[in-house]
């Protein structure tokens, strides 16, 4: 029996989890969360994450989507004040 070798592609990309913005992985920003790592463009973006992956559900929610779905619900918007929006919407909530 023999195993047919598959060729495989090398990841030399990836996508902030913040902005959704691709790059290489050599000039990304990586943290490493337990077995996960995560990539950013730059620190700033790696720290707005962390202050706010556990806000509330939303937040979150939004955080966790893959660049293609972000760019979707973003529409265009500055995650960051897409973020600040979803605060909001939660503090009226309560
Ligand atoms: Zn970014």
């Amino acid at each position: 029996m023999f195993i047919k070798p598959r060729p495989f592609k090398l990841h030399t990309t990836c996508a902030c989890q913040w902005c959704g913005k691709r790059g290489k992985r050599t000039l990304c920003f990586k943290l490493i969360d337990g077995p996960v790592q995560i990539w950013f463009c730059n620190d700033e973006h790696a720290l707005d994450w962390l202050d706010n992956r556990h806000h509330s559900v939303a937040v979150n929610k939004f955080l966790r989507l893959g660049p293609v779905e972000k760019a979707r619900v973003l529409k265009g918007q500055n995650v960051a004040s897409y973020v600040e929006s979803l605060k909001d919407r939660a503090a009226q909530d309560v």
